[in-house]
């Protein structure tokens, strides 16, 4: 007979979940909070811009497999624009772009070549960057847990420059977190997933349209196409556990009763908020950084580049959309309460010393910001991340969250998605995938 999942949240986690047990033929009902899927990446339409926006830009990278096996699964990948190799343009004051990129040598030489020109640091520096690449396949992770990024790159003498130049970068833009805060142990995995997995894993993949459009869209047709069904605007409200079993699932609009199997793709706290029962589970006391994004329109159009990461500046990235810039701010707790015009005024003064541009060319702007967007990725906590089965027989979690051993990053939502819906499958050997 059929089985019936029970999906709980519509990011990329239950998307993914849903849209592998569908074409499995499980029965698949998918419960969602809100009026529109795609939970922390999602575009709208701005109506006083008539411009569809993203709550945040999103960057993914060659090296999110599950993620492009995902899109490709629900025909969405050419929604998305790919580097043909990493391409970065980084900028300092006064305008003086700095490219990082990776030529036509055979990998790895072109990335290695790519940092020997990378000219915003100096020689001597990326003879000391190019030292902790070549001892990178070597390191082990675990033996970092009790460090952060910066006591890491102190330990391997790295200089003040190419920590801002290079490292505090890449560490904020792949963890969302300060190099003080982060574990080195996540970062160095991380690296390895980005330098060491061949020529397009360190490449940029950018979504050609909004990321409702982009994505969301194709996942919600294929899981209605395979005989699912997704409910909108009904939060589940609570979870009865008895004997160990989900037996009834509360949501704002009835009481569901039949069902083989439930997974929670919701995050950390809003389930803590649906099980009653404190002795249930555990959770770890996530803690989580903020992004802004904070759109410009001006009156011309300004650059040829796609996008620009700026160099010792508050404002981390550039997006470039014609007469419409998206400004990324990412690692932002100390930044996010601060008023509108006060932000505004901030990038006002960016904008003029990194790009030389006049704030009279700035016609318009709009502030989003993300206050819980993604957990700071700490010693003390990850290590406490929860395995996806439970000891609910039939409760399996996903999220960004949960133990994947990737950041807080669409990467992990769509392995987790995928991860419990193969657990309910029965291929468990896939949890066991070396990382
Ligand atoms: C501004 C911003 C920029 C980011 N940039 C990047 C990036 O560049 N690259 C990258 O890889 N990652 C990025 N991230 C992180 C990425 O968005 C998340 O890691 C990912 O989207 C998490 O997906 P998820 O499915 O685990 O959770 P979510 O997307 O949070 O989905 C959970 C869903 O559950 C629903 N829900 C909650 N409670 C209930 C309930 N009781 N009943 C029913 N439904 C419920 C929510 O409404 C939501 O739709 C960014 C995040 C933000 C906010």
């Amino acid at each position: 007979m059929q089985k019936k999942v029970i999906v709980i949240g519509g990011g990329f986690a239950g998307l993914s979940a849903a849209a592998y047990l569908a074409n499995k033929k499980y029965k698949v009902t998918l419960l969602e909070a809100s009026p529109k899927l795609g939970g922390r990446t999602y575009s709208f339409l701005d109506k006083e811009t008539n411009t569809v926006l993203d709550n945040g830009q999103h960057i993914l990278m060659g090296c999110y497999s599950e993620t492009l096996k995902f899109l490709s699964f629900i025909g969405a990948k050419e929604n998305f624009h790919f580097q043909k190799r990493l391409e970065v343009n980084f900028v300092k004051e006064g305008f003086r772009v700095l490219p990082l990129k990776s030529f036509t040598f055979v990998y790895p030489f072109n990335l290695l070549i790519g940092l020997l020109k990378f000219k915003a640091i100096s020689l001597s520096d990326r003879a000391s960057l190019l030292k902790v690449f070549s001892k990178l396949p070597f390191l082990t992770s675990d033996k970092f847990s009790n460090m952060n990024i910066k006591e890491w790159l102190e330990k391997e003498n790295q200089s003040q420059n190419v920590q801002d130049a290079f490292w505090k970068i890449l560490a904020v833009g792949a963890l969302n977190t300060n190099i003080e805060k982060a574990s080195a142990k996540i970062f160095i995995d991380i690296l390895k997933q980005i330098f060491l997995k061949g020529n397009k894993a360190a490449t940029i993949v950018l979504p050609k349209y909004g990321l409702s459009e982009s994505y969301c869209k194709n996942a919600e047709e294929f899981i209605v196409k395979n005989g699912g069904e997704i409910i909108l605007s009904e939060p589940v409200e609570k979870l009865i556990i008895s004997e160990n079993q989900v037996t009834e699932i509360h949501s704002s609009e009835k009481v569901f009763l039949d069902f083989d199997f439930v997974i929670s793709a919701i995050p950390a706290f809003a389930l803590n908020r649906i099980i009653d029962d404190e002795n249930i589970f555990v959770l770890p006391d996530f803690k989580y950084s903020s992004i802004l994004n904070i759109h410009i329109w001006l009156k011309a159009t300004k650059f040829p580049e796609d996008f620009f990461g700026l160099i010792n500046s508050p404002l981390h990235w550039v997006f470039n959309k014609g007469t419409h810039l998206n400004i990324v701010i990412s690692d932002a707790n100390e930044l996010v309460n601060k008023s509108d015009e006060d932000l505004i005024e901030m990038v006002k003064d960016e904008m003029k010393k990194f790009f030389l541009l006049d704030s009279e060319l700035i016609i318009g702007y709009k502030i989003i910001k993300e206050k819980r967007a993604t957990f700071i990725p700490s010693n003390d906590i990850i290590d406490k991340r929860p395995a996806q089965e439970t000891q609910i027989k039939n409760l399996i979690l996903a999220g960004d969250w949960v133990d994947t051993g990737l950041p807080s990053t669409i990467e992990s939502a769509v392995k987790s998605g995928r991860a419990a819906a193969e657990l309910i499958i029965g291929q468990i050997s896939f949890i066991t995938l070396p990382r």
